[in-house]
């Protein structure tokens, strides 16, 4: 997706950080510090910390600044923060500084803003909420202008006068899934929904009468609302409650990006590639992207291969928010070395050429410093072979929020499994979100094939442009409900993807039609194999379902894996560059976005061994006059040599292009696979 803000240009240098944003005050009053909490706080803050932070790579600290105690309360440290970040800058470190969104910490915020205890959510029997398993700590209402004004100050203060070079919202959501019924919600909803359905006849299709004054937000507790919502008031909160973020994160992002591009706006709102994150959290992360540096995810997909067989990765996660042009925040964390190894090459190979967050200031005393220090020394030393590349997928699986923020269930399923199927079978892709296709790269570009899981709820532009793409060369699958839906969730007279489905996919018929939604669905679970058909230039499979091994299984290729495999395979045609691995065996293939070409292959080990020879990488680049050889190095930050590696001539691919082959010697955690030309 399109930026409308450029990013920073030191996120060029590729960021590998740490961070201490709980402050002192904190972590007393939640009961988490220790005896000698003052002294390891002093250290975090010291100058030799600073220095070997340098030396080991990190070029970012994340620091305490505004917890939500006021900034009477968090003075001292708001001070300590201010000569923390002069001296680190002086030691070319950035530093980010910390503002909690969601919450506040009323015993003490209360003193400075009297009136803040009226900014608090409140649900619809008026009861407020508070921070799970903190008390203490009162969710916020982010629809109270008083309440926005104090933490539009508090960006001034950080990025102005303490001349920070990031800001890091935490709970950056609405912090209740439930529905807030203060004054100022109820008023902002009501404007909404006039805004939206300006007329009668608008509201009258849309809720069945005009009367908007009488409507109000959902009494119902998101936790109640099915998997599917209809109920068009149901709908129209959530896309409110985003459409409410939205507004207050480009309010903040201005605020922020007023202080020069050079400062960097960034938030806390978990990436919801699992779960409904607009239902549960009432934030669109595409929504706020164009104007947004990074956003975290703290999942615990910590990529690990478990006892039962699940492979599990935050791959989703990194391709999220490649997709939207943001960095992705996340952890290299563990509690053994390979671990600690697993997670580190993950973010090496997946996360768009950045680092990631290693610890605490205290490098040296996390108990596997020596290791993050010599890998974060590693991507520092080979940082030209991660910077200036792109991701080399030429399959693209469709997040579509639209339908996603309606459908809890299998939408989510379906996205999973089809990402787990292409990760399994080595065959990299990338995410689109529903923005990107208004403008579909053409299929004699790089992009493929695109998958539609379930869905549903495309509009009549969306099935247009996908049409449009299949008709000029390129490969579609997809499943079950797509485009039988409309935005609004309503069955439509037939699927707008028709043409592409042919005269064979049954469309669901209703029993007891207007009565309730039973649909009599007659598509054999199971077409004649998985449907494929031509359409124009292009290729289409079609089936009903696709489904687990096992109930939940998501963490597995799916059933009949082989057979969408091929399916897939014969959609996409010939890919650029082959991978052949173990299963246990995560890739990622990206090029070289400036002159000469190159690719960059990179490898993640999940199984509890090292393998020789296991790994077959083959590519027959498009461009135009090709090199006569190609040079291949393997580098792995536990080695200190790098590995030369022979390139060899296969028989030409499809085209006539020229085909390449080599074979990884050994890979143990992390291997990249530099593949130059030789010049
Ligand atoms: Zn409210």
């Amino acid at each position: 997706m399109d930026r409308e803000t450029p990013l920073p240009d030191w996120f060029q240098e590729g960021l590998l950080f740490v961070g201490n944003w709980e402050p002192l005050i904190f972590r007393r009053r939640a009961g988490f510090a220790h005896v000698d909490e003052e002294a390891i706080y002093e250290a975090e803050h010291s100058e030799e910390t600073l220095r070997t932070l340098r030396e080991a790579g990190i070029n970012l600290v994340i620091t305490h600044f505004h917890k939500g105690f006021g900034r009477e309360a968090e003075r001292e440290e708001i001070e300590r923060t201010r000569r923390f970040i002069a001296l680190a800058h002086q030691h070319g470190l950035r530093v980010g500084v910390y503002i909690r969104f969601d919450a506040v910490a009323g015993e003490t915020y209360d003193l400075e803003a009297p009136e803040a205890p009226s900014w608090r959510q409140r649900d619809a029997r008026g009861q407020g909420a508070t921070y799970p398993g903190q008390d203490f700590r009162q969710v916020m209402c982010p629809n109270q202008p008083g309440y926005l004004d104090r933490v539009e100050a508090l960006v001034h203060l950080a990025a102005g006068e303490l001349d920070a070079d990031l800001l890091h919202f935490d709970g950056f959501w609405w912090g209740t899934a439930e529905p807030c019924h203060c004054p100022a919600c109820l008023q902002a909803f009501r404007t909404f929904l006039r805004e939206r359905y300006p007329d009668a006849k608008a509201r009258i299709e849309r809720f069945g009468h005009p009367h908007i004054e009488q409507l109000t937000p959902p009494t119902l507790p998101a936790a109640q609302f099915p998997a599917v919502v209809l109920n068009p008031l149901h709908q129209e909160w959530i896309a409110f409650r985003c459409e409410t973020f939205r507004r207050v994160h480009a309010r903040l992002a201005a605020a922020v990006k007023s202080h020069g591009p050079h400062v960097a706006m960034e938030f806390n709102a978990l990436v919801p590639v699992e779960e409904n994150g607009p239902l549960r959290r009432g934030v669109s992360i595409p929504a706020m992207a164009p104007r947004n540096d990074a956003f975290w995810t703290e999942s615990r997909n910590d990529p690990r291969l478990e006892p039962d067989g699940r492979l599990i990765s935050r791959v989703r996660e990194y391709k999220y928010a490649e997709a939207l042009n943001n960095v992705c925040f996340s952890y290299v964390r563990g509690t053994d070395a390979a671990q600690i190894r697993r997670s580190f090459g993950e973010v090496l190979a997946f996360n768009n050429g950045q680092g990631a967050m290693l610890g605490s200031p205290h490098l040296a005393h996390e108990p596997f410093a020596p290791l993050l220090t010599r890998w974060a020394r590693f991507y520092r030393s080979h940082h030209d072979l991660y910077a200036g590349t792109e991701s080399a997928a030429q399959v693209a699986v469709l997040r579509h929020e639209p339908t996603l923020r309606l459908n809890s269930g299998e939408p989510y399923q379906a996205a999973h499994l089809f990402e787990q199927l292409l990760l399994e079978a080595h065959i990299p892709f990338r995410l689109l979100f529903a923005e990107d296709l208004a403008r579909l790269p053409a299929p004699a570009e790089r992009l493929r094939l695109l998958i539609l899981p379930e869905v549903a709820c495309l509009n009549e532009a969306e099935a247009a442009a996908i049409t449009a793409f299949v008709r000029d060369g390129g490969g579609v699958v997809m499943t079950g409900d797509t485009s039988l839906y409309d935005p609004w969730y309503r069955l439509r007279p037939d699927y707008l993807l028709r043409e592409l489905l042919g005269p064979d996919v049954p469309r669901p018929r209703e029993s007891m039609r207007s009565f309730h939604f039973a649909l009599v669905d007659e598509r054999p679970a199971v077409l004649p194999g998985i449907m494929r058909r031509s359409y124009g230039r292009g290729r289409v499979v079609y089936a009903a379902r696709i489904e687990p091994v096992a109930p939940g299984a998501l963490w597995r290729a799916p059933a009949r894996a082989l057979e969408w495999l091929e399916a897939v395979r014969w959609a996409a045609g010939p890919l650029e560059v082959e991978v052949h691995a173990p299963r246990e065996v995560l890739c990622e293939v990206r090029r070289r976005t400036g002159a000469p070409p190159g690719y960059r292959v990179h490898l993640v080990n999940l199984a509890g061994h090292s393998w020789r020879q296991a790994v077959t990488v083959t590519f027959a680049p498009p461009e135009l006059p090709q090199p006569q050889a190609w040079r291949a190095r393997a580098l792995d930050p536990d080695r200190d040599e790098e590995l030369e590696v022979p390139v060899l001539e296969r028989a030409a691919g499809s085209g006539g292009a020229r085909r390449w082959e080599l074979i990884v010697p050994e890979l143990a955690a992390y291997t990249l696979v530099a593949l130059d030309p030789v010049a």
